[in-house]
């Protein structure tokens, strides 16, 4: 998703890559990165969420729902197939 500063229009912003930290966390850590991870700007640095447009605040929400929706629906189908192994 490409989407220019906000501030000076002129550069295109890119996402703050998750630390190594968040990283040994594993799949929770990594998806409380995501839902509080910034976009930088090569020219003035961090710059919230708050300060893009609806647009592509929207979009980012939409997302980071579906990238929580992902991981609760592998986390489910382990359970489920667990649980079918164990019946069997
Ligand atoms: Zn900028």
């Amino acid at each position: 998703m490409e989407q220019l500063c906000p501030r000076c229009h002129e550069q295109q912003v890119a996402k703050s890559s998750t630390s190594n930290v968040t990283r040994q966390a594993g799949l929770v850590g990594l998806l409380i990165a995501r839902s509080v991870s910034s976009y930088n700007c090569p020219a003035c640095g961090k710059i919230p969420l708050a300060e893009f447009p609806e647009e592509f605040q929207s979009g980012v929400k939409k997302k980071r729902l579906f990238s929580i929706l992902g991981a609760v629906g592998v986390f489910a189908l382990v359970i489920v197939l667990l649980f079918v192994r164990e019946l069997m």
